[in-house]
């Protein structure tokens, strides 16, 4: 039952962190990055938002706390975490006629959702936050295009997943539990069938004799096979289990080790020690 819950568990949390992440897409090379979009301000629409991405042209004013002067047309703002609150950061750049703005984090590692006290709802740009390597990638990125690159801004809605992540979700993950069950089961299978077995190296240390019918005590001394049921001729090679009980080499070893640890005859676990009436016949010898 634990396998069921991991796998329940794993697709919650695949599905959680498909939820309630957003992405920014460079149009050009179609580069996909996480994001997480604001509390404040509108929601991203159906269609989502193009515009050309673009740092404050000025170094001083990545941080965006102030409002600066449009460097192009419909362009949306890449500004960095820190100095004033995101709030503050989204207004400047509403007042500087961005589209949108794209905060990101240039020390640490990991999505925040941009939050804002009291009333917000002068804010009339959509606003993400995206992570460290994220944001660096966007800057560096934004830096090697001659021309301001087209991004795409893409709501966080199951609506506009793309199919692939639709088929992920819909087929492979059920795939992947069904595996996952199907594989901890045949190791199941494989440990309990070991279990079942005796080790080789065990049974070959186990005594062995050369069969003499003039040294038999009696003629109902068992002298057959119990496992190919062929009475025993001189010379054959004979392996006597801790329970007394003997037969060919060559067949209780293989019914040891493929089939049963247990004597074919009074089903003792030769894997443990000798029972006490080791010494007494069974009744099925002795008939
Ligand atoms: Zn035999
Ligand atoms: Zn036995």
């Amino acid at each position: 039952m634990s396998s069921w819950r991991v796998c329940i568990t794993l697709l919650v949390l695949f599905t959680i962190v498909h939820l309630t992440h957003a992405a920014v897409i460079v149009v050009a090379t179609n580069e996909t990055y996480i994001d997480r979009v604001a509390a404040f301000g509108p929601r991203l629409t159906e269609e989502g938002l193009v515009g050309r991405l673009l740092p404050p042209s000025d170094e001083e004013e990545r941080y965006g706390c102030h409002p600066v002067t449009p460097p192009t047309e419909n362009w949306v703002a890449l500004i960095e975490r820190g100095e004033c609150s995101f709030v503050d950061k989204v207004r400047a750049m509403q007042e500087s006629g961005a589209l949108a703005a794209v905060v990101g984090d240039k020390h640490y590692n990991g999505w925040i959702t941009m939050y804002a006290p009291g009333d917000t709802s002068d804010v009339l740009i959509p606003s993400v936050f995206v992570a460290q390597h994220q944001y660096q990638a966007l800057l560096q990125l934004s830096k090697s295009f001659r021309e301001p690159m087209l991004v795409r801004l893409v709501k966080d809605d199951m609506l506009t997943w793309p199919l692939l992540d639709m088929l992920l979700v819909v087929v492979l993950s059920p795939a992947v539990m069904m595996l996952f069950i199907y594989l901890t089961w045949r190791l199941r299978q494989r440990q309990r069938r070991k279990n079942e077995l005796a080790p080789t190296d065990f049974v070959t240390k186990l005594p062995v004799r050369k069969f003499r019918r003039e040294k038999q005590q009696s003629q109902d001394d068992h002298a057959e096979c119990a496992i190919c049921l062929e009475d025993y001729v001189d010379d054959d090679i004979l392996r006597t289990l801790p329970c007394r009980h003997e037969f060919h080499t060559t067949c209780v070893d293989a019914w040891l080790t493929t089939h049963k640890k247990f004597c074919p005859i009074c089903k003792h676990d030769i894997c443990r020690k000798a029972p006490e009436s080791s010494t007494e016949r069974t009744p099925l010898l002795s008939a």
